[in-house]
């Protein structure tokens, strides 16, 4: 049995975190380090390692995590604009692998990402 992804650890309460939504599919909470006044993680219940490792039978699921993207910018009032970013493998940053998608707000954030 592999070990657990730390995202899995929050999600099953043995690493604490700030809850912001949750239902049976995902799990949104802050990030730890955030790189803006608002930076939440939006991470699905069901492990995936990455973008790439989701099949077509996750296309409900991959719906799902971005309206939840949305119902958060709306529930936390980010009407001035937010940011939702995947980071998929080394180059594109992510660092836990387990696919999650970053909601980011409060500030103006410039274009292109570093
Ligand atoms: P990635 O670089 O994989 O796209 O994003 C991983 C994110 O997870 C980073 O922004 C990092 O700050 C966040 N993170 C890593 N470990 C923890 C943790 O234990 N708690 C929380 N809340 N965030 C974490």
């Amino acid at each position: 049995m592999p070990d657990k992804t730390i995202f899995q650890r929050i999600i099953a309460r043995e690493i604490p975190s700030t809850c912001v939504y949750e239902d049976d599919v995902c799990y949104a909470f802050r990030d730890i380090n955030p790189q803006a006044p608002t930076h939440i993680l939006i991470v699905p219940k069901k492990l995936i390692v990455r973008l790439n490792d989701a099949s077509p039978a996750d296309q409900s699921l991959l719906g799902h995590l971005l309206l939840t993207a949305a119902r958060i910018a709306r529930d936390l009032n980010l009407g001035r604009g937010y940011r939702v970013v995947i980071n998929s493998g080394a180059d594109g940053g992510e660092t836990v692998p387990h696919l999650h998608l970053h909601l980011l707000a409060g500030r103006s954030l410039r274009w292109p990402p570093g």
